[in-house]
């Protein structure tokens, strides 16, 4: 893998870290400025892939200053404790709703292969504790001075309480995480992506709706590279995550996961051409056993008033 330069910005850097095995999943952005920072630091399997590429730049893993994750799930947040020993000067910019489990993962880790089941989860791989004095907890509108380039916060939950997107405000291009799905280059599909435990349909909605107010120049998915469409691609998300809703609420009962599954990849993975179909029936279940969950929290919420 190698750091390759996005078209609109001489400092920004994508590298395709090879995620699950899959070309174009997993990706980590290099912000090459006065201060260097590093965007999403893949699952624990990619920490070698990821140095190297950092090497292969030009760069020492030392002179990274910033590994920020979007959010503390395994496939965003799973290297940043390895990645720390070999980059002595980095801090890890996290979500200050997550930063408590990144310093002790036990709950986190055994949280994530609750959700995701024995096989799933090794692919996920695992977490090295950051000390406390190497984590930087931020909040909404907290700010990252990488020289030319600022990046600013953004509260943005839904696919998870602690999810972040980030805003370059020099390219106008903000970093969705998962707050905006997932995004597969090339057959053009975008699709939902709501886990368990705490996916949250209504507030993902409220973060497309804070999303489309910055008017970003792209969006840059951590699945998978930049969306130079944004407006639309945050427009079909809107229409296509309380969609999948509804089918998971109106059929699963009836139609079983399969049928579910059925559903859904033929509403959003019709154009799959580059993508094998059992990839993305993978990322498809992951959604279904979360809006599952979701329907039942809400069935069983207090009424509000
Ligand atoms: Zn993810």
């Amino acid at each position: 893998m190698a750091f390759e330069r996005l078209p609109f910005d001489p400092e920004t850097h994508l590298a395709d870290v090879g995620m699950f095995g899959q070309k174009d999943f997993g990706a980590v952005y290099l912000i090459d400025d006065e201060r260097r920072a590093i965007i999403e630091t893949g699952t624990s399997w990619d920490v070698d892939r990821i140095l190297e590429a950092v090497r292969a730049f030009g760069l020492r893993p030392a002179d990274v200053d910033a590994l920020v994750v979007s959010h503390i799930h395994l496939d965003h947040a799973g290297g940043a404790g390895f990645l720390l020993e070999s980059m002595p000067r980095a801090r890890v910019y996290v979500h200050a709703r997550g930063a408590r489990h990144l310093a002790d993962p036990t709950r986190l880790l055994a949280s994530a292969r609750e959700a995701l089941g024995p096989e799933e989860s090794r692919e996920f791989g695992t977490m090295r504790p950051i000390p406390e004095d190497r984590l930087l907890a931020v909040s909404d509108g907290a700010t990252l001075d990488l020289g030319r380039h600022v990046l600013r916060f953004l509260d943005s939950p839904g696919h998870a309480p602690h999810e972040l997107t980030i805003l370059d405000e020099r390219n106008g291009c903000v970093y969705t995480g998962d707050a905006a799905g997932l995004y597969f280059p090339g057959d053009e599909i975008l699709m939902p992506i709501a886990p368990a435990p705490a996916f949250d349909l209504e507030a993902n909605l409220r973060t497309f709706e804070r999303l489309l107010s910055l008017r970003p120049k792209a969006l840059l998915f951590s699945h998978y590279g930049p969306h130079l469409r944004p407006l639309e691609a945050i427009e079909r998300q809107m229409a296509a995550y309380p969609a999948w809703a509804r089918v998971v609420r109106e059929s699963l009962a009836s139609a079983g996961e399969e049928g579910v599954l059925k559903t859904l990849y033929d509403m959003s993975c019709r154009a799959a051409r580059r993508y094998p179909r059992e990839f993305l029936e993978r990322r498809i279940r992951v959604s279904i056993t979360g809006l599952a969950a979701y329907h039942e929290r809400m069935e069983h919420a207090a009424p509000q008033r």
